[in-house]
């Protein structure tokens, strides 16, 4: 058996969609699998279009990102916490990033991890979920069953002119009213490959529970974390077993990486009000005075302008949250998977509910991310250490 989907796979599962329209007398659902139909046309010929408008002008730009700061005012606010909680820590940062950079070019076969096949991934993610809870198990169990038509390992960071291209390490797409979850992770050595298929899976069983949460916009900044948090916690529980370089690496990877994609949408802030001072101009004036007073080059300036708050927002602040778990889950296991069940069981995560979990104590936003993240260098740090 093989590991495989394609987009015809999706077109007939969409089609199948259209026929419980058809056969639908009740407005609620048939509105929501209108709404199914929406998302499969916006994965296919919006988000790619979207993504790649090169013709796009920087003055374009910058009138975007104006409009992206004024409708992700929370996602901006959010994300300048994290950043100012890890502001303390950015040497430290950018010192394990350049260490590991040039290790990797010294020693590149300590870096060159085994292959695992999709049998070996799939039997190792399906134990950690055998592990992780009994509850959830049982829903990870009904898209597993499916996993030879659901579940496909190919490579995204390729050709951004290729069509198939795709910038993360993977992706799940669903659709509600025929339950049907279409999982893709980037092929790739080590066991990032496992827990990035860990990942898919976390989006999988919470669309399962709730399926309209696959295709809710608003407050789409706890997004991840339903597939982040289970990803953490198999790099901690297993992932370290098997080889614990690669599962520090994998840990530490998204600390820098968000921290650079929050750092950007800070510059941009900047950017958007030089632009504004300089009456809706983005000329030498502009670039000087970033250069005088934020040290911005000018492909600081493209660089900012080229970052999304939407996209990258979920990423950064559900990071923020589940380290927060993460924290509590070293501490008290049974009441952080208390409360990971519980957010992954709210159909809509709104606000309020996120203040509610900060307000009765459960789950302080950002107190432990420092601590956290200080962890997570000094155990890259240490690895470093035994290995060269
Ligand atoms: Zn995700």
């Amino acid at each position: 058996m093989r590991y495989h989907w394609t987009q015809k796979d999706i077109f007939n599962a969409c089609n199948k969609v259209q026929r419980l329209i058809d056969h639908e007398t009740d407005p609620e659902k048939i509105a929501f699998y209108a709404q199914v139909i929406d998302s499969v046309n916006d994965y296919m010929f919006v988000t790619y279009a979207d993504a790649h408008s090169r013709n796009t002008t920087y003055q374009e730009k910058v009138i975007e990102a104006t409009e992206c700061h004024l409708g992700y005012a929370r996602y901006v606010q959010y994300m300048g916490a994290f950043l100012d909680e890890l502001h303390p820590l950015y040497d430290d940062i950018v010192f394990l990033d350049e260490t590991r950079l040039d290790l990797k070019s010294k020693r590149p076969d300590k870096f060159k991890f085994k292959r695992y096949t999709h049998e070996e991934t799939l039997s190792l993610v399906k134990g950690f979920y055998a592990d992780f809870d009994k509850e959830l198990y049982d829903i990870f169990m009904k898209i597993y069953d499916e996993r030879y038509k659901s579940v496909k390992f190919v490579k995204h960071y390729t050709d951004p002119d290729d069509p198939t291209f795709q910038e993360s390490s993977g992706y799940c797409f669903y659709l509600g009213g025929i339950n049907r979850a279409f999982i893709s992770v980037d092929e790739q050595r080590g066991i990032a490959k496992v827990s990035d298929t860990v990942h898919e899976f976390g989006h999988a069983i919470r669309y399962s529970i709730h399926p309209s949460s696959a295709y809710s916009k608003e407050n789409y900044y706890m997004s991840e974390i339903e597939s982040v948090f289970p990803e953490l916690v198999y790099l901690y529980e297993q992932g370290s077993k098997i080889d614990s370089f690669q599962s520090s690496l994998a840990m530490f990877d998204p600390i820098v990486h968000y921290y650079e994609k929050a750092s950007l949408i800070r510059m941009q802030q900047m950017v958007i009000n030089a632009w504004y001072d300089n009456r809706y101009r983005l000329d030498k004036n502009v670039y000087d005075r970033l250069r005088e007073e934020a040290k911005m080059s000018r492909s600081d300036v493209y660089r900012a302008l080229n970052t999304s708050i939407k996209v990258a927002g979920p990423y950064i602040i559900s990071m923020g949250i589940v380290l927060e778990l993460f924290n509590l889950y070293k501490r008290d296991k049974d009441k952080a998977m208390y409360l990971y069940k519980k957010i992954v069981k709210t159909p809509s995560l709104s606000d309020e509910f996120l203040k509610l979990l900060v307000l009765e104590n459960e789950l302080p936003l950002f107190e432990h991310l420092r601590e956290e993240t200080m962890q997570i260098n000094a155990n890259l740090a240490n690895e470093f250490n035994m290995r060269f």
